[in-house]
């Protein structure tokens, strides 16, 4: 096992985000996330990735527990988060939010491994790449967002919402590149809204709903699922 999350709780104030949340990701898997709204899917990812600190519970990656751990310890560590919304540096090319990307890996020929694996993956990032990335479309954001991650040489990436506010054609090129980068070793927790997309990917899939896991199966499983089918699948 890769990560576990045992009964996690969240708060923000008095506000109880999360209501002790367990699962777990195995290496090598795509698992996604799914839920509505305010469920608190952006919440346990940010309590991963050590931008917010659990009232209680425990994460365990690679045997030891990293929820008291800081952000740039985590991505050290080998988690890379993609936040919703993409969060790219506007103002800097895409070379140098590449390099940002980059900033913990100490290792030269590494990071050059990294620039040559990410340009492969993602050639119009080469073509852009002194282009201020905030010329970016919104498709593109988000494969420099993705790619930006990559750049850490992540075991685990979390990925926020990648699909959000993209074109159809996008979509279905974003989800092809998540497939790609799992089947090339790295293991993907996914969160999304687009829930048939997501589980149609996923190995596994766990539904959150006001913070609690309601349901849990493989991909396949969820998304045969009537009460998935009528509460997030439009069926
Ligand atoms: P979305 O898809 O809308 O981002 P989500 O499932 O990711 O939804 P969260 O963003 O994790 O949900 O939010 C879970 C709950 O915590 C919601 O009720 C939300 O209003 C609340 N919440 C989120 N961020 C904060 C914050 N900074 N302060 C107070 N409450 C928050």
């Amino acid at each position: 096992m890769l990560l576990k999350v045992d009964n996690l709780v969240v708060n923000y104030g008095v506000i109880n985000a999360v209501k002790g949340v367990s699962f777990e990701i195995n290496e090598g898997e795509i698992v996604s996330l799914i839920g509505a709204n305010g469920a608190g899917k952006s919440t346990i990812l940010k309590t991963i990735s050590g931008l917010l600190k659990p009232k209680s519970g425990t994460i365990t990656y690679e045997d030891h527990e990293i929820q008291s751990k800081h952000a740039p310890k985590v991505v050290a560590d080998g988690i890379s988060q993609v936040p919703e919304g993409r969060h790219i540096f506007s103002g800097l090319t895409v070379m140098e939010n590449l390099q940002m990307g980059s900033f913990l890996v100490k290792d030269r020929s590494q990071i050059k491994h990294n620039f040559d694996a990410v340009f492969e993956r993602f050639p119009i990032l080469q073509q852009r790449k002194n282009q201020d990335a905030a010329t970016l479309s919104g498709g593109e954001q988000q494969m420099l967002a993705m790619a930006r991650a990559l750049m850490a040489s992540p075991k685990l990436i979390l990925l926020d919402e990648p699909s959000m506010g993209l074109a159809p054609i996008f979509i279905n090129e974003i989800f092809d590149i998540i497939k790609e980068i799992n089947k090339q070793g790295t293991t993907v927790l996914l969160i999304e809204q687009n829930a048939k997309k997501a589980l149609s990917i996923a190995d596994r899939g766990y539904v959150l709903a006001t913070g609690k896991i309601q349901l849990s199966g493989t991909g396949q499983e969820l998304l045969a699922n009537e009460d998935v089918q009528k509460a997030y699948l439009g069926g």
